[in-house]
C-alpha cells in the first residue's frame, strides 16, 4: 500500500528540527513527495504540477509553529489547498426555476450514468419533494430505456413511456411536453453513452441540450478510471456547458485524485459522489473527505 503523506514528509523534515521558518529548499523537497502522492492518487500530471507550484509559493517563508512538526504543518497547508481547490462548499442542484427544470446526464457508457440518474431522481423526490420524470434518450442500446423504467419502478419515480423508433431530441421534447401537461417539477434526461468519446455522441448531446435548455448538465465519471477521467471531462467540457460532475464508484479503492482533476478541468463543482450500487448510495460531495483520501 501507499505511505501516507505525513509518513513521507516525516523523513524530509527530520533534519529541519529547530528551524524558525520553512525555507525554499525544504519546501521544494517536501513538494516532491506531495507531487508523488498526488500522482499515486491519480491526479492528472498538469493538475498536480499547477497545484504544487501554488502550494510551494504559499508555504515558503511560513513560520514553523511550535505545536506541530514542520511535516504536519506542510500536510495541513496541502490539505487546506486541496479542499479549496475541490470547492469548499457542497453545491446543490439548481432545480427551483419555473418548472419543468431539466437535468441532463452525460458520460461514457458504463460510468454509472443511468444508475446515477435514478439515484438523483430518488433524492429529489424524497428529500427535495419534487415531482420528477425520467426519460432515457439512449436509442442505441436496446435495453437502455427498459433499464431506466425498471429503476423508475424501484425508486417510485415516473418514467416517460417508451415509444420505439423515436430519436433522442424527439424523446426529450416529448418528455418536456409531458412534464408541462402533468405538472412535473424536474425532467431528468439520461443521454446515450458510448464506449469512447465520439463526434456522433457529442452532436446528439448538443442537439438535445439546444432543444431543452437544461438547468443542469451533469457529467458522470467513474472515479476508478483515474487519468482517463480527465480526457473524458476535457472532451465533454469543450462540447456542452457542464454545470457539475458526479464521481461514481467512490466506494471502491480509488484514491480520489480524479476529483481534483475533474474540478480543475471542467471548472465546475462535483455535485455528488456515488458510493455503491444501491439506489440510495449517493452522497453530497465532501471536499475534506476526498482531500484526506488523496493524501492517504
Ligand atoms: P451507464 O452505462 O453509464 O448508464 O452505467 P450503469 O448506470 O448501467 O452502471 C453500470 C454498473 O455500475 C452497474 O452495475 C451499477 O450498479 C454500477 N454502479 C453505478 N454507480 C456505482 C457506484 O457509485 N458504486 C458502485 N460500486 N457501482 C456503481
Amino acid at each position: 500500500m501507499f505511505d501516507s503523506l505525513s509518513d513521507r514528509l516525516g523523513g524530509v523534515f527530520d533534519r529541519l528540527k529547530g528551524r524558525g521558518s520553512l525555507n525554499e529548499s525544504d519546501v521544494r523537497a517536501a513538494m516532491r513527495e506531495v507531487r508523488i502522492a498526488l500522482l499515486e492518487a491519480d491526479v492528472a500530471l498538469p493538475v498536480a504540477r499547477e497545484f504544487v507550484d501554488g502550494v510551494t509559493e504559499q508555504a515558503v517563508g511560513q513560520q514553523v509553529l511550535k505545536s506541530v512538526t514542520p511535516g504536519q504543518q506542510v500536510v495541513k497547508i496541502v490539505n487546506d489547498a486541496l479542499v479549496a481547490m475541490l470547492g469548499a462548499n457542497a453545491s446543490e442542484l439548481h432545480v427551483d426555476g419555473t418548472p419543468p427544470n431539466v437535468v441532463m446526464m452525460v458520460g461514457l457508457q458504463g460510468s454509472g450514468k443511468t444508475t446515477t440518474t435514478a439515484k438523483i431522481a430518488k433524492r429529489l423526490t424524497e428529500k427535495g419533494r419534487k415531482k420528477v420524470l425520467m426519460a432515457s434518450l439512449d436509442v442505441n442500446r436496446p435495453a437502455a430505456q427498459e433499464q431506466l423504467a425498471v429503476l423508475g419502478t424501484q425508486t417510485d419515480v415516473a418514467t416517460l413511456p417508451i415509444v420505439q423508433g423515436q430519436q433522442p431530441t424527439d424523446i426529450a421534447k416529448r418528455a418536456l411536453q409531458a412534464a408541462k401537461l402533468q405538472g412535473f417539477d424536474v425532467v431528468m434526461l439520461d443521454t446515450a453513452g458510448r464506449l469512447h468519446v465520439d463526434q456522433q455522441l457529442m452532436d446528439e448531446m448538443k442537439a438535445v441540450s439546444d432543444a431543452t435548455i437544461p438547468e443542469e448538465i451533469l457529467l458522470v465519471v467513474d472515479a476508478l478510471t483515474g487519468q482517463d477521467a480527465v480526457n473524458v471531462a476535457k472532451s465533454f467540457t469543450e462540447q456542452v456547458p457542464l454545470t457539475g460532475t458526479v464521481l461514481t464508484r467512490m466506494d471502491g479503492d480509488a484514491r480520489g485524485g480524479a476529483a481534483l482533476s475533474m474540478r480543475a478541468v471542467t471548472g465546475t463543482p462535483i455535485k455528488f459522489v456515488g458510493v455503491g450500487e444501491k439506489l440510495d448510495a449517493l452522497e453530497e460531495f465532501h471536499p475534506e473527505r476526498v482531500a484526506g483520501r488523496i493524501l492517504g
